[in-house]
């Protein structure tokens, strides 16, 4: 579904990204694991269309997208959750969901907020509150399921965990898994590896902006190396 050839990419005059080889398979979770640092925003940005790609491809669905603007992509069916959230605060949650369905004006604009509304109930509860009120998690869930709203095929998310009380972190990952029944595609991008590994089919191992190790996730998780350096086992 999703390729990445030989990506670079750079801030100024410093490469942070060189030469990701990635592939997403229809279906699959992914995980793309690291340490603060190592690069995993900037693949997430470049994939959205956001950050200028310097060399190397992209392809989704079979289409070059290097050069496809982000607002496009979106409506070819790649969606992110960005890092930090980014929701609108100042907007009520409904009104943050339909800006996820920008796109469309259908009726299914309604069922998609309610299969939202069914994965974290406390979304529907608060519909009407201003999402600047929301908790940290709350906020997360948001996110994501704003994401969702833009019907995507392949949903790019960027450390859904981070900050977040592990009950909550648990009950992400819970609805993360739970993207296989909606056919949805998930790239994961996660310092918290062991979470991550345990609900994804593969994963990749990024450090500083090389891919240094990857494979099944029961592959990694059993690594010597990975336990070492990122399960602190
Ligand atoms: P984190 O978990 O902290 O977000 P990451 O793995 O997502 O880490 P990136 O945020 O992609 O890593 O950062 C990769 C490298 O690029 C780091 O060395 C970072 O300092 C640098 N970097 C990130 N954003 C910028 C920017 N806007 N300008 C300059 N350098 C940047």
């Amino acid at each position: 579904m999703l390729n990445v050839e030989g990506l670079r990419s750079r801030y100024g005059r410093i490469e942070v990204l060189h030469g990701i080889d990635l592939a997403v398979n229809s279906g699959e979770i992914v995980t793309v694991v690291g340490a603060n640092g190592a690069g995993k925003t900037t693949l997430l940005r470049c994939l959205s269309g956001v950050q200028p790609v310097t060399g190397g491809s992209i392809t989704f669905r079979g289409e070059s997208f290097t050069a496809v603007p982000a607002y496009r992509r979106v409506g070819h069916g790649l969606a992110q959750s960005p890092e930090g959230r980014q929701i609108f605060t100042n907007l009520t949650v409904e009104e943050n969901l339909r800006l996820g369905a920008f796109l469309y004006a259908d009726d299914r604009v309604e069922k998609d907020m309610q299969t939202a509304f069914a994965m974290f109930p406390i979304l529907k509860e608060k519909r009407n509150l201003a999402a600047g009120g929301l908790s940290g998690g709350q906020q997360q869930m948001l996110a994501i399921t704003r994401a969702l709203m833009g019907r995507p095929s392949c949903l790019l998310l960027d450390e859904p965990s981070m900050g977040l009380a592990p009950i909550i972190v648990a009950q992400i990952f819970e609805v993360v898994k739970s993207m296989r029944d909606l056919d949805v595609t998930v790239l994961l991008v996660e310092q918290n590896a062991y979470g991550a590994l345990k609900i994804a089919d593969r994963g990749y191992v990024l450090e500083t902006g090389r891919v240094t190790m990857q494979g099944s996730a029961a592959e990694l998780i059993a690594d010597p190396r990975i336990r070492e350096a990122y399960l602190g086992i």
